[in-house]
C-alpha cells in the first residue's frame, strides 16, 4: 500500500496525535468496566477455584489431549503400581490452565493416595515446609505450585526429603544446636512451573519425570467444553462448543471460564441451547473476539497500527497509551499477539503485523515497507 493510500485509510490521525478518547481506557461501555476481570487471563481468579473444581478431570481417561505426555503418565503409574512403591517425583511445566493442578489430582487418584496442595510463594520458612511433609501419610502426593517461586531456605530441605525421605531439622540457638535427622514417608513430590528455566538446576535434576504441556488445539478445546458442559448441565451445540473453542487461546481454563459467561447470557438474554450464534453474541458482549482478543489487545493493536500507524512503538510508550503497566503489557498480553502473529518485536520496538491490521478491518500493511 502507498503512503497516501494509508494515509486515506487511517484519516488525518496517521502520524499525528490521536485524540484521548480514541483508545478508551476501560473498552467502553458495554464492555465491562476492569473490575471484572479478564475473561482471558489464564490465570485463576481466587473464585473460580470453587467452580472449577467440579471440572476438573479425575482419571487420565478423563484428561483430554496431551497425549504423550499422558501415555508416559499412564506407564509412570503403572509400572509403579506393579512394583508397589510411590511414583517418582514429578515436574509438569507449561503456561497457566493447561492442566498442571489437574494432572497432579490424576497422578494420586489413579494411584490410591492423598494429595497435599501448595504453593512455592505461600511456603515461607524452613517450618512451613517441614510441616506438611511431617504430615504426609506412606505414598501421598505433595504438590508444590509455582516451584520457581520456592525460598531458598525451603528448597534446602527439600532437597534431602525428596532424594532420601529424610528432613534435618535444627534444634535449639547459638553453640548448643544440634540437628536432628527424621525419617519422612515416602511420598511423591509433583512440582509445577510457569518458568521451566527459573527452576533451580539442582532442583530440576531431583525429579525423575519433566513433563511440558502445551496449548490445545480447537478440537482438544471443543471437547473439554462439551465435557464442561455436560457437568454443568449447559445445553451446548457442536458449533457452539467450537465457537468457544476458537476463543479460548489454547487453554482450558479460559474455555471454561468462556463457558460459563455464555451460559449466564444464555440464561439471561436468549433461550435455548448454546448455538454459534448464542456463542458469538454472548462472548462479544463480554469483549471477547473472534480470536480470543479481548478489550485491552484490541486497544494495543489500535495503538500500533491507527495511532503509530504501524511505525515501531517502544514498550513504555505503549503501556502510557493504554494505560498498563509496561510489565503487565509484556507479561500478561504480549505473549498471545506475538504468538499469533499479530505483533512483532524488533529492535526499535513493537510493531503491528499484517494480521493485526486485517483484524482490525483495515488493509494490510506489510512491517518489512515501514
Ligand atoms: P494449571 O494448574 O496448569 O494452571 P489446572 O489443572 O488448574 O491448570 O486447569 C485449569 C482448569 O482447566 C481445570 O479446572 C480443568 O477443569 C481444566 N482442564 C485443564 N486441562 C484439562 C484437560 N486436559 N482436560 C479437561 N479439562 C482440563
Amino acid at each position: 500500500m502507498t503512503p497516501e493510500a494509508r494515509r486515506e485509510v487511517l484519516g488525518e490521525r496517521l502520524l499525528d496525535e490521536v485524540p484521548a478518547d480514541a483508545v478508551p481506557a476501560d473498552g467502553g461501555p458495554d464492555e465491562g468496566g476492569p473490575d471484572e476481570g479478564r475473561p482471558v487471563d489464564p490465570a485463576a481468579a481466587p473464585s473460580e477455584d470453587r467452580e472449577d473444581a467440579g471440572l476438573r478431570p479425575r482419571t487420565l481417561a478423563e484428561f483430554v489431549g496431551q497425549g504423550q505426555l499422558t501415555e508416559h503418565l499412564q506407564i509412570v503409574i503403572e509400572a509403579a503400581l506393579k512394583r508397589s512403591q510411590p511414583v517418582d517425583h514429578l515436574l509438569f511445566a507449561g503456561p497457566p490452565g493447561l492442566g498442571k493442578t489437574s494432572l497432579a489430582g490424576i497422578v494420586a487418584a489413579e494411584m490410591g493416595v492423598g494429595l497435599r496442595i501448595t504453593a512455592g510463594p505461600v511456603l515461607v520458612r524452613a517450618g512451613d515446609l517441614a510441616a506438611l511433609l511431617t504430615d504426609l501419610q506412606d505414598g501421598d502426593v505433595l504438590f508444590i505450585d509455582e516451584i520457581h517461586r520456592l525460598h531458598r531456605a525451603v528448597e534446602e530441605i527439600l532437597y534431602p526429603a525428596m532424594e532420601d525421605f529424610k528432613l534435618d531439622i535444627l534444634i535449639g540457638k547459638g553453640p548448643t544446636a544440634r540437628s536432628i535427622r527424621l525419617d519422612l514417608p515416602r511420598f511423591t513430590l509433583v512440582g509445577a512451573t510457569t518458568r521451566t528455566g527459573l527452576v533451580a538446576g539442582p532442583l530440576r535434576d531431583r525429579f525423575g519425570f519433566v513433563g511440558r504441556l502445551d496449548h490445545y488445539d480447537v478440537d482438544e478445546l471443543q471437547a473439554i467444553v462439551t465435557r464442561s458442559a455436560g457437568i454443568l448441565g449447559v445445553p451446548v451445540d457442536a458449533e457452539g462448543a467450537r465457537r468457544i473453542a476458537e476463543r479460548s487461546r489454547g487453554t482450558p481454563r479460559i474455555a471454561n471460564r468462556l463457558l460459563r459467561r455464555v451460559r449466564d447470557y444464555v440464561e439471561v438474554r436468549a433461550e435455548g441451547s448454546v448455538d454459534s450464534a448464542a456463542a458469538i453474541t454472548g462472548l462479544e458482549l463480554f469483549g471477547v473476539d473472534a480470536l480470543g482478543l479481548d478489550k485491552v489487545d484490541r486497544a494495543i493493536l489500535d495503538v500500533l497500527c491507527r495511532r503509530f500507524g504501524g511505525r515501531p512503538v517502544g514498550l513504555t510508550t505503549l503501556a502510557q497509551c493504554i494505560g498498563e503497566e509496561p510489565d503487565t503489557i509484556e507479561d500478561a498480553y504480549e505473549p498471545y499477539l506475538l504468538q499469533q502473529g499479530l505483533v512483532l518485536r524488533t529492535a526499535r520496538g513493537r510493531v503491528a503485523a499484517p494480521r493485526a491490521w486485517t483484524h482490525l478491518g483495515l488493509p494490510p500493511v506489510e512491517p518489512t515497507l515501514l
